[in-house]
């Protein structure tokens, strides 16, 4: 066995047990959704509907990527829409 491994792994640990998680952003799926990792334990969160942070389960995951992909085709069709508007400004 390895105790100077099992000691690494407990530290972290030890930390988010006396001061909280430090979460960092690791994805934003949409302006108000975005997923966290603890810099020390590793642990995995996101937004919930209320705006504040759970933890990141394999559920909430899967909504996270159908909410990416609903965020990126609005955001792509309204940037879209708008230089189709400019276009016709120009010409019109
Ligand atoms: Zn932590």
């Amino acid at each position: 066995m390895k105790p100077i491994n099992q000691k690494a792994n407990i530290i972290p640990r030890l930390h988010c047990l006396l001061f909280d998680h430090v979460f960092e952003e690791t994805r934003a799926v949409t302006l108000h959704v975005k997923e966290y990792e603890c810099k020390y334990c590793k642990k995995q969160a996101t937004t919930n509907g209320n705006g504040r942070l759970t933890e990141l389960t394999p559920a909430f995951r899967e909504i996270n990527g159908i909410l990416e992909r609903v965020y990126k085709h609005r955001t792509m069709r309204k940037s879209m829409l708008k230089v189709a508007k400019q276009d016709l400004k120009i010409t019109g």
